[in-house]
């Protein structure tokens, strides 16, 4: 079992397997992205082979995400790889939406229930000004798709003042007849340096107050590594969270650690990279040097993500973090 330096259980590595995107969400990444060459990701094999020791020291969940995952060429087949892997008991992906309908049925039969996607507005003119592109149909066929096939379907929306804030009760209201939980994020600062971060103007409790005034929302319990505050509304088929990510309420039962397009290994979303596990496996390491290395920058974590900033200069697109 993992362990990190203040006790903490780690059994879930969020992946990001390509820094590319299809989008260029303002909050996200800027429009003239510099992006990485194939060689300098992380192959699927060298992905499998950091994956089995962490699997083997009970790593059982991986979240696939990006960049836009469904970039990445064949990424069924790594789908299918990791679905077969001993010890990894579940997969979930965070996905754009954009390219991912089709995939649906495949995802499926690996067992792929779970799907995180993206969407931070209602209305199609807005999606185009957030985004940069003009896909909300696409996004809307997917997350229809995805309900239809009985997909578990969380949609997360990031809260930005002056934006979208206005769509709060909107994106509530979705979850009166579709059975999907709305997570409204904290916007936080890995923007690639493109757009000005605009602060916490709406942090988790504004966010709740806001829905409270509207709905009487009914706390639900959360689960123990939960990064989500829950609720249900009374006769709605879905249900709602509010996502503390630049308040970093949740930091004391973090489970997670991520592994970036380049083999980057984080300990903390807010902190650097620790380590790289690309560099190490085309050094030649064996599976045991790996742990050893990856045990060690554990037994270094620091105690929450406020702690694991200081120092940090700037702030990365989260395509390049694994989001
Ligand atoms: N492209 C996929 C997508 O958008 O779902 C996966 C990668 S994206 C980086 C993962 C998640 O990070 C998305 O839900 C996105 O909204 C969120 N995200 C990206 N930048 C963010 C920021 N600055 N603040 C809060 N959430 C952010
Ligand atoms: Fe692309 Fe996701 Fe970043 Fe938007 S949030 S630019 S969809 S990686």
């Amino acid at each position: 079992m993992l362990r990190d330096s203040h006790n903490r259980i780690i059994n879930y590595v969020r992946l990001a397997v390509t820094d590319r995107c299809n989008l260029r969400c303002t909050y996200c990444m800027p429009e003239n992205m510099q992006f990485l060459q194939r060689k300098e990701l992380l192959t699927y094999e060298e992905i499998l082979a950091i994956m089995r020791p962490l699997a083997a020291a009970g790593v059982n969940k991986i979240r696939i995400t990006g960049g836009e995952p469904f970039l990445r060429r064949d990424l069924m087949h790594l789908l299918t790889q990791l679905s077969q892997s001993e010890g990894i008991h579940e997969i979930a992906i965070t996905t754009n939406g954009v390219l991912t309908a089709p995939f649906i049925p495949q995802l499926k039969a690996l067992g792929i229930n779970n799907i995180n996607l993206s969407l931070d507005t209602l209305q199609r003119d807005k999606f185009k000004q957030i985004t940069h592109r003009d896909q909300f149909n696409a996004v809307m066929h997917t997350l229809d798709n995805l309900l239809e096939q009985d997909m578990h379907v969380k949609l997360n929306m990031v809260v930005m003042g002056g934006v979208n804030t206005d769509e709060l009760l909107d994106f509530a209201a979705l979850t009166a007849h579709k059975r999907v939980t709305v997570r409204f994020i904290e916007e936080m600062p890995f923007n690639g340096q493109g757009h000005a971060f605009s602060g916490q103007q709406w942090n988790y409790r504004k966010i709740l107050d806001t829905l409270n005034q509207h709905y009487e929302l009914q706390k639900l319990e959360d689960a123990p590594h939960s990064t989500s505050l829950n609720y249900h509304i009374p006769g709605h088929q879905g249900r709602v969270g509010v996502i503390a990510a630049y308040s970093r309420t949740f930091c004391g039962t973090c489970n997670r650690i991520r592994i970036t397009p380049t083999g980057g290994f984080k300990t903390c979303l807010y902190g650097h990279d620790v380590l790289n596990v690309r560099d190490l496996l085309r050094n030649g390491a064996s599976s045991d040097l790996l742990m050893h290395e990856i045990q060690a920058a554990l037994n270094k974590r620091a105690a929450n993500g406020v702690e694991a900033e200081k120092g940090s200069k700037q702030w990365d697109s989260m395509s390049m973090i694994g989001g």
